[in-house]
This record gives C-alpha cells, sequence and structure tokens, in this order.
C-alpha cells in the first residue's frame, strides 16, 4: 500500500465498506492534508468516509481472542465447582467442628470427618489397608496414612 503523503484525490485506496460488509478497492474523493476522508466504493459506489483496513483487523483479532479465551475459563470453573458441589452434597449435615485433626497416629473409620492442616475438611470414604485411608477433600480425593484400629 502506498504512504498517505503520495495519495491524492482520485487515486485508489483499500477502506471497508459498510455496504459491502467487506475491505473494497475505494476511490479518494476528499483529503484533509495528508489524510484521506472520504472514499467512494468501487464495487457499490457508496460514498462514505474513509474506515482504514488495518484498524478493522485488529479489532476483529482482538474480539477473536476474547472469544477463543473465555469457553475455556467457563469449563474450568464449571469443573472445578462441580468437584466442589459433590463434596459439599458429601458432608451435607455434618458439623465440621466435630471433624477430627489428622495425625498418622490417630485411628479413623468410614465416616469420619478429618480436619487435615494442608488439604482441610474431608470426608474418610474407604479403609484401604487396616492404617492407610482413602480421604475425598474439596480438591481431590487423597490415601492417608492412620493408625491401625484397635
Ligand atoms: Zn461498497
Amino acid at each position: 500500500m502506498k504512504k498517505n503523503k503520495e495519495l491524492g484525490a482520485g487515486d485508489d485506496i483499500d477502506s471497508r465498506c459498510l455496504k459491502c460488509k467487506d475491505v473494497t478497492n475505494h476511490t479518494i474523493v476528499a483529503m484533509v492534508a495528508d489524510k484521506v476522508v472520504k472514499v467512494q466504493c468501487n464495487v457499490c459506489h457508496s460514498l462514505h468516509n474513509y474506515r482504514p483496513v488495518q484498524g478493522g483487523v485488529k479489532a476483529l483479532v482482538r474480539r477473536n481472542v476474547i472469544k477463543r479465551d473465555q469457553p475455556a475459563k467457563e469449563v474450568k470453573t464449571a469443573a472445578g465447582s462441580k468437584s466442589e458441589k459433590r463434596f459439599h452434597e458429601m458432608i451435607e449435615g455434618r458439623d465440621q467442628r466435630a471433624a477430627i485433626p489428622y495425625a498418622m497416629n490417630v485411628a479413623f473409620q468410614t465416616d469420619d470427618l478429618v480436619d487435615h492442616p494442608v488439604f482441610g475438611i474431608g470426608l474418610v470414604v474407604k479403609t484401604i489397608s487396616p492404617n492407610k485411608m482413602e480421604v475425598v477433600f474439596k480438591e481431590a480425593s487423597k490415601i492417608l496414612i492412620c493408625a491401625p484400629k484397635t
């Protein structure tokens, strides 16, 4: 594309045309200093203000980026709240203040509430071996060591 300074009325220039809804070849009709002001579309012959092509393309790209980012965020949030919702359903009606502080030398049994210093409140769902249990926390389920039942 030629520089604006070399352009004058009657020259051809690419511009966006609202009627054609596309970038089309235009003829420059009016200029102020070295800026193209009015153009005529060579396709539909409509007279309108000059709309730079580059700005339009940039705006389009930016819009596409936002569109691409948003669904990914929504999916992430939906998945996070789903496991959180399941966890809240599991411990619904349970008194979290009654949770047993987690320690390796404490005996737990299925359905006990555990208060873990790192993972937070959890629910014992399974005893895997006498000293291993599966505990479901808000984020994920973990295998923890516990004292054998007496
Ligand atoms: Zn047009």
